[in-house]
């Protein structure tokens, strides 16, 4: 039996991976999405996403962002840490821009993300579950099961979007893992003294506490030890909004209810390098790093759209589409970006997430001085919203 062929294959039906199927319509080339999973609408993830502005025009420009149900502005930060001298309060007016960002929800950005699949009628396979993948100097190649039948197809340029799953199948792609024996746990959450805009990130020496407003309430990204996040998920709703009062201070008022729980191991992990022949890694198959800065899906959506573009530009030579050289441009184009988020992220949790004082002392001096240093505050700003760009 003949595999199909197409000039496009993306493996894994994320955000990341729907946001480059639609980013590559209207191109002109014959592409596939590939998805193991049921329907987006059947996903059940509490996980906020905080968008940045520059992440919320690339929405709008695929035309997702006017079909999610629910966004909530972001436009103060209040950047704190426990115990210790020194806060950051850094404002949309700092970076210039109507707004930081927005809070979206990841089921929700899925569903905007597949409505826009289908409308503009996309080939996007559900329960298709990649198993194998391969690729010569002309093509690469996927063998998967569809609703129990083995299929096999080719394409000329193979992308990785499956949030790191098959990586260790592309040969000559490495992965370096940080474990940062942390779990994020996730709830949506009501505080006495909500309002609306504005998001509050805490450091403590077990990990970052993060409230970001979402409509009436927070979504609440609370990091644990691997000890405690059992425990933590087992209280009962009262025990839990008093243990992370106790936690996070008085800063919001009490907290007065807490939704479904859900848990998250969290770890860096980075794929070095992020082509292979005819392979290209975009999204959390790159770089998965820790929620703390909101950087993940936002860097994985610049991975796309760049990706898109280079694709592109490669179409006035149909050859050229996953050559060698189109690779070499992808990871170019990418490697500033995508080293800055992964440095940044984890520098932040590496100098916060410790007991030594002196340590805490120079954090607590460094967000003094952000907050007093107009310039400084624009720059950091920017870099969280726009990336490398900014
Ligand atoms: C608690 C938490 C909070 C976060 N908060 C933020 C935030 O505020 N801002 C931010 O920017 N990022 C945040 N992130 C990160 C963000 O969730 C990820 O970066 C983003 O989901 C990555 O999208 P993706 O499409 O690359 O991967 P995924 O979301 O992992 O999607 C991969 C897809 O591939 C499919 N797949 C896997 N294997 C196969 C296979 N073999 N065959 C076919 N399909 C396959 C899966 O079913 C899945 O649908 C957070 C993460 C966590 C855990």
């Amino acid at each position: 039996m003949s595999a199909e062929k197409y000039d496009i294959a993306i493996i894994g039906g994320g955000p990341v991976g729907m946001a480059l199927a639609i980013a590559l319509q209207d191109s002109n080339l014959t592409t596939l999405l590939l998805e193991a999973r049921g329907l987006p609408e059947k996903a059940d993830d509490e996980r906020p996403l905080a968008l940045s502005y520059g992440s919320y025009l690339i929405l709008q420009r695929l035309g997702a962002w006017r079909r999610l149900p629910h966004h909530t502005a972001i436009n103060t930060i209040h950047i704190s840490n426990k115990g210790h001298f020194g806060r950051t309060i850094l404002t949309a007016q700092d970076a210039g821009v109507p707004a930081l960002g927005y809070v979206v929800n990841y089921h929700d950005l899925c569903c905007a993300l597949y409505d826009v699949i289908a409308e503009n009628k996309i080939e996007y396979q559900i329960g298709a579950n990649v198993e194998k993948i391969s690729s010569d100097l002309n093509v690469g190649y996927i063998r998967y099961i569809h609703h129990s039948v083995e299929k096999n197809l080719s394409a000329k340029l193979l992308v990785l979007a499956d949030g790191g799953r098959l990586g260790s199948q592309v040969e000559g792609v490495t992965y370096r893992t940080t474990e940062y024996n942390q779990w994020a746990v996730v709830a949506n959450i009501k505080a006495e003294a909500y309002q609306s805009g504005v998001a509050y990130e805490r450091f403590t020496s077990d990990g970052p506490v993060a409230l970001l407003p979402s409509g009436d309430h927070f979504s609440l990204v609370w990091t644990v030890s691997p000890e405690m996040v059992n425990e933590i998920m087992a209280l009962d709703d009262q025990t839990f909004l008093g243990r992370l009062h106790q936690h996070f201070g008085n800063r919001v008022g009490q907290f007065v209810y807490a939704g479904k729980r859900s848990s998250f191991p969290l770890a860096l992990k980075f794929a070095t390098p992020t082509t292979a022949q005819r392979i290209a890694l975009v999204g959390n198959a790159a770089q998965t790093l820790h929620p703390v800065a909101g950087q993940g899906f936002n860097l994985g959506l610049r991975d796309a759209y760049e990706l898109a573009q280079e694709i592109r530009a490669s179409t006035f030579d149909n050859k050229a589409i996953g050559t060698a050289s189109m690779l070499s441009r992808y990871r170019q184009r990418r490697r500033i970006d995508s080293q800055g988020g992964r440095v940044f992220t984890d520098s932040l949790i590496k100098l916060f997430s410790n007991d030594s004082a002196l340590l805490k002392h120079f954090c607590g001096m460094g967000l003094t001085i952000l907050d007093n240093v107009p310039l400084m505050k624009r720059f950091v700003a920017r870099r969280m919203i726009f990336g490398a760009r900014g």
